[in-house]
């Protein structure tokens, strides 16, 4: 589904990522974890094109992508939660996530059934369902992080970049993130997670990989990397 080979990237004169290879199959979940300033969000922009990859090719599916802008991108069906709750304030819940599927349309035309997923994207996100027409400035932190996910799967994608979707959330919020996070996956949608929660994002990721300053340090199955001495000192609180 994507594939990053020797990918590089940054800021101006600052390389953020110094060749990295990543591989995330359809249908699987795989996370990306590693401490803050490691590159795990210059990762996710590079993927859906907001920054400039400077070397390396980022492939999804059977198309090269690398040098495409992210409206082109996310027409290849491939959707980006990003860091921090970025929704619509001025629009209702209910708008915010029919321009979710923006990308879907070809002249007048959308792909698929955007009502039906409409009901799909309340159906898993009952708060939403709970707030439909109310504007979106006005939802808690925790209900603009929900409605950013849950605009993110009315691209109906091949793909889902989820950055932090638990960022600055309350403990019972988490959870329910990862509650839905686990149905997304049932629902057999492919996603590349990045969380500070390791052990959470392990518990429901089927592979992982660490980025220690802009290199992968090491990677294999999540439940392997939950027992890796290294990755449990660093990241997992060292139980
Ligand atoms: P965190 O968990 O703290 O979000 P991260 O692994 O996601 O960390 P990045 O946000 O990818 O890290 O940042 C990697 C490096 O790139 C950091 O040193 C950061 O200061 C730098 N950086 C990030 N965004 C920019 C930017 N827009 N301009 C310049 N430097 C940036």
């Amino acid at each position: 589904m994507l594939s990053i080979r020797q990918l590089e990237a940054g800021y101006g004169k600052v390389k953020v990522l110094h060749g990295i290879d990543i591989d995330v199959p359809k249908g699987k979940v795989v996370t990306l974890i590693g401490s803050n300033g490691a590159g795990k969000t210059t990762t996710m922009r590079a993927i859906s094109g907001m920054i400039q990859a400077t070397a390396g090719q980022i492939t999804l599916g059977d198309k090269r992508i690398e040098q495409l802008p992210p409206h082109r991108i996310a027409r290849l069906g491939l959707a980006h939660s990003p860091e921090g709750r970025r929704v619509f304030a001025t629009l209702s819940v209910v708008d915010n996530l029919r321009l979710g599927a923006f990308p879907r349309y070809t002249g007048s035309r959308p792909r698929g059934d955007i009502e039906a997923d409409l009901e799909r994207a309340m159906d898993l996100f009952p708060r939403l369902q709970e707030r439909r027409l109310q504007l979106a400035g006005t939802l808690s932190g925790g209900e603009q992080q929900m409605l950013a996910m849950a605009r993110a799967v009315m691209l109906n994608p091949e793909l889902v970049l989820l950055d932090e979707p638990s960022m600055g959330l309350a403990p019972i919020l988490v959870e329910e993130v990862f509650r839905i996070i686990a149905r997304l996956k049932e629902q057999g949608v492919t996603m590349l997670l990045v969380e500070q929660f390791a052990a959470a994002a392990l518990n429901v990721a089927d592979y992982a990989y660490v980025l220690e300053n802009g290199h992968i340090s090491v990677h294999g199955p999540a439940e392997q990397l939950k027992t890796d001495p290294a990755v449990k000192a660093a990241y997992l609180g060292g139980s």
